[in-house]
C-alpha cells in the first residue's frame, strides 16, 4: 500500500513510517519542515533500510500536491501535518486555521482530484474539553477551549460534512491521548523547537540538563496526589493504530473515530517518578500555579479501537520513560542539521 503520509518527518509521522515500512506498506512523505529536520530521513533509513521518498512542501499548496499525486500512484492519506501548540495557538490564532483547516481542505480537493478515497486523520483528546467523568468514550460530547483545540474540532466536523457528500471516502478520525516515548533503538524521538510545552520532553530536558527544573502546573486538583492525570500512550503503539486503521477501515467507506489511548491514568508526579526510576537521574521539580485551561485529568476508554481495528497498546510506562531517556541521553540536542 502506498501512503501519502503528510507531516511525516515530525514526531508522530516518523514513527509511523518506521513502522509501516516494517510492515510492508511504502509511506511517501510530504513535509515543509516548519518543524522538523530532513535527518530524520537517514534515521528512518538506519532503521529500516528504506529511504522513503520525500516532497519539501505546504500541504496549504494546491499545484504542488496535485504534482505529489500525480508523480505517486497513492492509495491512502494519513495526514498529520499541522501546528501543535496550544499556547501559541492562542497568539496565533490565524497560522492555526490556516495550516489545520485550510491546509486539510487542500488536501482533500487534491486528494479527490486524484480520486483517493482513504484518509487517517491525527484527531486529539482536547477535543472532549473537559469530560464530565472518565474514562472518555467516542460518545463523548465534544467542545474546544482554545484555538488548537478548535481548529482540531473544526477539520473533524469538516470531514464528517465532506464524507456525507461523497459516500465513497472511508475518513477515520484519530483522536490521540498523550503521545510519549520513543523508538527503542534511540535513533528517533521528539525534537522539540524551543522551549517544550508537553511534560515528558521538559521532564527528559531537565535530565539531560539542558533545564534546571520542571514547574510542576499545580498540585492541588482533585486527583491521586494533586497533579494532573493523563493517559499516556508510547508512540509506537500510536504509530501500530494508524496502522490498524488503515488496515481495518481503509477499504471501508464511511467516518469512522477512535480513541487512541491506553486507558489508564497517570499523575505529573507519577509520571516524575517513573523518569526517574528509568534513567537513574533524579528531576527536580518546583510546584507551580496550574496551567490556564488545563483539566485535572482525562483517559482513554481505548475498548473501541480494541473491538474494531483489533489494536490495543501493549507497552508500558517504564517502556515510554526507558525509551524517552534513550533518545535524549544519546541525542541532547535532537537532531542534528542537514
Ligand atoms: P510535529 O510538529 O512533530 O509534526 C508535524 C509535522 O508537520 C512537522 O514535521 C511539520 O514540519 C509538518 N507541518 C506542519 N505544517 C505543515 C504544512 N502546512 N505543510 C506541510 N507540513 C507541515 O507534531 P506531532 O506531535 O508529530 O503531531 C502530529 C499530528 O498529531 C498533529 O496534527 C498534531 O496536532 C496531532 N496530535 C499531536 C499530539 C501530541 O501531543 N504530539 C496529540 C494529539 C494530536
Ligand atoms: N505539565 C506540567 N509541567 C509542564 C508541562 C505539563 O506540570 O511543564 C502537566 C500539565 O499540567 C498536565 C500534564 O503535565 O497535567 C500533561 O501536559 P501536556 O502539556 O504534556 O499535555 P496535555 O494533556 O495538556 O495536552
Amino acid at each position: 500500500m502506498r501512503v501519502l503520509v503528510t507531516g511525516g518527518l515530525g514526531y508522530i509521522g516518523s514513527h509511523t513510517c518506521v513502522q509501516m515500512i516494517e510492515a510492508g506498506m511504502t509511506p511517501i512523505i510530504v513535509d515543509n519542515l516548519y518543524n522538523s529536520k530532513t535527518t530524520v530521513l537517514a534515521r528512518i533509513e538506519k532503521l529500516t533500510g528504506v529511504l522513503p521518498l520525500f516532497y519539501q512542501g505546504d500541504i496549504c499548496d494546491r499545484d504542488f500536491l496535485d504534482n505529489v499525486f500525480h508523480l505517486n500512484d497513492i492509495d491512502a492519506v494519513i495526514h498529520f501535518a499541522g501546528l501543535k501548540a496550544v499556547n501559541e495557538s492562542v497568539d496565533a490564532p490565524l497560522e492555526y486555521y490556516k495550516n489545520n483547516v485550510h491546509g486539510t481542505l487542500v488536501l482533500v480537493e487534491a486528494m479527490q482530484a486524484a480520486s483517493v478515497n482513504t484518509m487517517v486523520f491525527s484527531s486529539s483528546a482536547t477535543v472532549y474539553g473537559e469530560p464530565a467523568t472518565t474514562p472518555v468514550t467516542e460518545e463523548f460530547p465534544t467542545k474546544a477551549i482554545n484555538p488548537y483545540g478548535r481548529s482540531k474540532l473544526m477539520v473533524e466536523e469538516c470531514l464528517v460534512d465532506i464524507q456525507k457528500a461523497h459516500p465513497e471516502m472511508s475518513i477515520t478520525l484519530l483522536r490521540y491521548f498523550n503521545p510519549v516515548g520513543a523508538h527503542p533503538s534511540g535513533e528517533m524521538g521528539e525534537d522539540p523547537q524551543g522551549i517544550p510545552n508537553n511534560l515528558m520532553p521538559f521532564i527528559s530536558q531537565v535530565a539531560v540538563g539542558r533545564r534546571e527544573y520542571l514547574s510542576v502546573f499545580g498540585n492541588d486538583y482533585p486527583t491521586v496526589d494533586g497533579t494532573g492525570v493523563r493517559d499516556y500512550i508510547h508512540v509506537l503503539d500510536l504509530a501500530d493504530g494508524h496502522l490498524a486503521a488503515l488496515n481495518h477501515k481503509g477499504k471501508e467507506a464511511g467516518l469512522h473515530i477512535y480513541n487512541l489511548g491506553t486507558g489508564n491514568g497517570f499523575s505529573v508526579l507519577q509520571m516524575v517518578e517513573a523518569f526517574s526510576k528509568s534513567s537513574g537521574v533524579e528531576v527536580a521539580y518546583q510546584i507551580a500555579p496550574r496551567r490556564p485551561g488545563d483539566i485535572a485529568e482525562c483517559w482513554a476508554d481505548p475498548g473501541k479501537a480494541k473491538r474494531e481495528l483489533h489494536w490495543e497498546a501493549t507497552r508500558t510506562i517504564d517502556d515510554m520513560t526507558t525509551d524517552t531517556w534513550r533518545w535524549q541521553s544519546n541525542n541532547p540536542n535532537g537532531y542534528p542539521d542537514a
